[in-house]
């Protein structure tokens, strides 16, 4: 199965995401991960992509599809995965699109979950990120077992750079302008699916569920 996450940042793709690869054994691919990884080792990729997602902006897409393109030829994705945080542009979306056609293959849901932009700055405020293992937390909503301490590996957890309100603010405008119109791509596609995700994390798992089930 083949499942792409729509939605603003902090919608809640990540949380849905892990949860729907450890349900269905695919790969959980996250782009911002990969990148934040690179970043942490300070490779020449890391040092490219952290001058724009400091700022709020996208990554090229020459350089996100290269790296996207070369993860989907590990052996893991050969039963499908879910791409979190890609495709976030137009031009991504349609060479994913390519790239899957020339192996007879296409993408079966993309699912959009759905956040005002009122929540979203206080969601991002409160989230803390685990750089080591990947893990997400928020402080009030999904809270770790010790404060700042990730609990599957122990790490600290941090407030990414980018989650301060300054930055979020330029990270919606981003998104309504680049990564919106992905909605109705895919709705054209036959594979968009909606849900609230102002719910209940559990309750947005269940509704995700029924869709693929
Ligand atoms: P969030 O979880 O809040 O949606 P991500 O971790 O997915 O954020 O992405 C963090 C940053 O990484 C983005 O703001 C952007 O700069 C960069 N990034 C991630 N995925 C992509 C992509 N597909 N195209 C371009 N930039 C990306
Ligand atoms: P995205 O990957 O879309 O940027 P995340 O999954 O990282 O979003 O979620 C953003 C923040 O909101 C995290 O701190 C997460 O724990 C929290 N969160 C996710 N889903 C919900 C929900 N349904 N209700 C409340 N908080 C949530
Ligand atoms: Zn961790």
């Amino acid at each position: 199965m083949k499942i792409i996450m729509l939605g603003a940042p902090g919608a809640g793709k990540g949380t849905q995401a892990k949860q729907i690869a450890k349900k269905f054994s695919i790969p959980h691919i996250s782009t911002g991960d990969i990148f934040r990884a690179n970043i942490k080792e300070n490779t020449e990729l890391g040092k490219k992509a952290k001058e724009y997602m400091d700022q709020g902006m996208l990554v090229p897409d020459s350089l996100t599809l290269e790296l996207i393109m070369d993860r989907f030829k590990n052996a893991d994705c050969a039963n499908g995965y879910v791409l979190d945080g890609f495709p976030r542009t137009i031009p991504q979306a349609e060479a994913l699109t390519k790239a899957l056609a020339d192996n007879g293959e296409k993408i079966d849901f993309a699912i959009n979950v759905e956040v005002p932009d009122e929540s979203i700055v206080n969601r991002m405020s409160g989230r803390r990120a685990c750089l080591s293992c990947g893990a997400t937390y928020h402080i009030k909503y999904n809270a770790p077992a010790k404060e700042n301490v990730c609990d599957t590996c122990s790490a600290e957890l941090v407030l990414r750079d980018d989650d301060k309100p300054e930055t979020v603010l330029k990270r919606l405008s981003v998104y309504h302008e680049q990564t919106q119109p992905l909605i109705d791509y895919y709705k054209n596609e036959n594979v968009l699916r909606e849900v609230d995700g102002t719910q209940d994390m559990n309750k947005v798992f269940d509704d995700i569920l029924a869709i693929l089930q």
